[in-house]
C-alpha cells in the first residue's frame, strides 16, 4: 500500500523550514509523495496574499522536487472548510493509499483547538516533526497523551532539524527591506519581488 503525506498550511509564504520537514519525513515514513495544500480561506488568520498567489509560490518551491505534488483543493473551494473535510475528500480520490497528516511542533499544541479535531482524528494518523532541543520531551508526550486520551489522536514523532523561521518572520523582513536569501527558494523570492508583495501592512 502506498503512503501520502499531506501538508496544509497558509504557506504566506512558503519557506525552507517547511519543505525540510516534508523531506525529512517523507524519507524516515517511507512515504511515497507529499502533497502540499495550501489554505484557501483559514478560519483563524487575515491574509494579505490570494490564494492564487500562494498556491503559485508553493508551486514554484516544489517543482524541482518530483514526489512533492500540490493540491488545489482547498485554495478552488468557495465555501469555507475544514480540514476534516478536506481529508475525507482525498480520502474518496486516494482510496488505496494511506494518509498521513504532517504538521510541526507548534501546531501539535494547538491541536486541541482545531474544529472537529476528534472526527478528523478518526480519518487519518498525524506526523510531527520534533525538533529536539525545543521542548521538554516529557511535555510533547503529555500532549500527545491528552490528545490520544481525548480524541484518540494518533502521532507519530520524526526527528528534523530545527529551522526557527516563519512565514511571519519572513513577511516581517521584507517590510524592513532585510534579505529572504537562503530562508526561501530562489523562485519564490524572485516572484515575491516582481510582484512587491508584502512590502506595505493591509
Ligand atoms: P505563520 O508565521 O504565518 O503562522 P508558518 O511559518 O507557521 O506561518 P504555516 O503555513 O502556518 O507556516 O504552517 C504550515 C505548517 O508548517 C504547520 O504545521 C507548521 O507547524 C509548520 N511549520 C512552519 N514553520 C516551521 C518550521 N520552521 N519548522 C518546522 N515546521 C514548521
Amino acid at each position: 500500500m502506498k503512503k501520502y503525506g499531506i501538508f496544509g498550511g497558509s504557506f504566506n509564504p512558503i519557506h525552507y523550514g517547511h519543505l525540510m520537514i516534508c523531506e525529512y519525513i517523507k524519507e524516515e515514513m517511507g512515504l511515497d509523495k507529499v502533497i502540499f495544500i495550501p489554505t484557501g480561506n483559514p478560519p483563524h488568520k487575515e491574509l494579505e496574499l490570494s490564494a492564487e498567489d500562494r498556491y503559485e509560490m508553493v508551486r514554484l518551491a516544489i517543482s524541482p522536487n518530483p514526489d512533492f505534488e500540490i493540491s488545489d483543493i482547498e485554495t478552488t473551494r468557495v465555501k469555507k472548510s475544514y480540514t476534516v473535510d478536506t481529508i475525507r475528500e482525498l480520502k474518496k480520490i486516494y482510496k488505496e493509499e494511506k494518509l498521513y497528516f504532517l504538521i510541526g511542533l507548534d501546531s501539535l499544541f494547538q491541536l486541541k483547538t482545531w474544529m472537529k479535531i476528534g472526527d478528523l482524528s478518526q480519518e487519518i494518523e498525524f506526523v510531527v516533526a520534533l525538533r529536539p532541543g525545543y521542548l521538554d520531551r516529557e511535555e510533547v508526550n503529555k500532549e500527545i497523551d491528552f490528545l490520544r486520551e481525548n480524541f484518540g489522536t494518533k502521532i507519530n514523532l520524526i526527528k528534523t532539524p530545527l529551522y526557527e523561521i516563519s512565514s511571519t518572520d519572513l513577511r516581517d523582513r521584507i517590510r524592513e527591506g532585510k534579505s529572504l536569501r537562503y530562508l526561501i527558494p530562489k523562485k519564490v523570492l524572485d516572484y515575491i519581488e516582481e510582484s512587491g508583495f508584502y512590502k506595505v501592512d493591509l
